[in-house]
């Protein structure tokens, strides 16, 4: 799921966390809360922050938007990893759910026994009558 919106960064000096479905506030030099953010590996932090002490200081207009450009990148894909581990354990959840389902609402092992070998037998005895 590719992120399209403009990230905002840094107006003002309160903004809610990169991630959409998080609603928590963060400074404005931050591009997501605490939590969200320990989500980003390490490299993927690290380039965040060199784009963004990149774009600070003077530069010629030219230089800035390419500065603030690779800023961006580095941001989106931070934040396409932090949505893509939302995802997954998302995902994982439900399966957690669906087994739980499963073992509660699904047939115990006597029933299971039964249903396996009445058939079996039914079958042998018609076979043997003439
Ligand atoms: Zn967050």
């Amino acid at each position: 799921m590719p992120y399209k919106t403009v990230i905002p960064m840094g107006i003002g000096d309160y903004k809610p966390c990169a991630v959409p479905q998080c609603g928590e506030g963060v400074a404005g030099r931050h591009l997501m809360c605490k939590k969200h953010w320990a989500m980003v590996p390490a490299d993927q932090q690290r380039a965040v922050v060199m784009a963004w002490s990149a774009m600070q200081g003077n530069h010629g207009l030219e230089e800035l938007s390419i500065r603030v450009r690779s800023h961006q990148i580095a941001a989106e894909r931070a934040l396409n990893t932090v949505l893509a581990l939302l995802e997954a354990e998302q995902a994982q959840t439900a399966m957690r759910d669906q087994a739980a389902a499963r073992e509660t609402g699904g047939l115990d092992g006597d029933d299971l026994d039964s249903f396996l070998e009445e058939p079996e037998d039914e079958l042998a005895e018609e076979t043997l009558e003439p």
